[in-house]
């Protein structure tokens, strides 16, 4: 087996731990592998080894591994943040988009979405700590921002995504990922049955650092790059 994929195994396995140790399903947490700055041959030895979905930051690295992908069945998830000039990009060319935080670019994205194409499906990026990156709205605003994307009609609200600061501490991870849990819950509960909340059932939430405490908290998708692929340099 490649690296790659001994990799991709390893991380499985810490996912069957940490649901075993949250007492959750195995199958309650999907693996995004974040491809980003890593290229086609990589993408294609995971794929090799059984994953389907990938999450790329940066858009036009992206199209560029999708275009060598083509004869593969990939799931692309755009995971990094998106300017509203690059939104017709993200539109037509991924099928799922992890860090909506404004109503002007839900509303570009479902104009933009072509219609041979299945919705979009998104989840509302919250800053659920006000870290400094300021990326995501605030948890006082996701509700009204999610109401307005149940609305539209070429988006599909899957759930939220959240991107702590990172703490090395486990006890700091597990409260602040808990936090995202409970909102994600008041939202699906206070939502339950209301049109266009049908698919509100992901909670896009720790990477290689935090995986665990993540899955213990609650969270149904991690977004993992680095366990898998190696390390990247810091600065891109
Ligand atoms: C890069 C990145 C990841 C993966 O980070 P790792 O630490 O390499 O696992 C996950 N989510 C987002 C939004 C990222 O930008």
């Amino acid at each position: 087996m490649t690296t790659i994929g001994n990799n991709l195994q390893g991380v499985r396995d810490g996912i069957t731990t940490a649901c075993a140790a949250a007492g959750r399903p195995a199958n309650a947490v999907s693996l995004l592998a974040v491809s980003k700055t890593f290229g086609a041959d990589a993408v294609r030895k995971a794929h090799a080894a059984g994953q389907t979905a990938f999450g790329e930051n940066y858009i036009q690295e992206a199209l560029e591994k999708m275009a060598a992908l083509r004869d593969l069945p990939l799931e692309w998830h755009c995971i990094g943040p998106v300017q509203s000039n690059k939104s017709r990009l993200v539109a037509e060319n991924f099928a799922w988009l992890h860090t909506v935080s404004s109503q002007r670019l839900a509303q570009r994205l479902s104009d933009q979405r072509p219609a041979e194409l299945a919705p979009l499906q998104v989840c509302v990026q919250v800053n659920i700590d006000g870290g400094a990156t300021k990326a995501g709205v605030a948890p006082a605003e996701a509700l009204a921002l999610c109401q307005q994307i149940a609305a539209l009609p070429r988006l599909q609200l899957r759930g939220l995504m959240t991107i702590p600061e990172p703490h090395d501490d486990l006890a700091e991870q597990l409260a602040v990922h808990q936090l995202s849990r409970a909102l994600f819950d008041a939202l699906a509960q206070a939502n339950d049955g209301e049109p266009g909340w049908e698919a509100f059932d992901t909670l896009s939430m720790g990477m290689t650092a935090d995986m665990a405490t993540a899955i213990a908290a609650g969270s149904t998708m991690v977004r993992v790059g680095s366990a898998i692929f190696g390390g990247r340099p810091p600065i891109r």
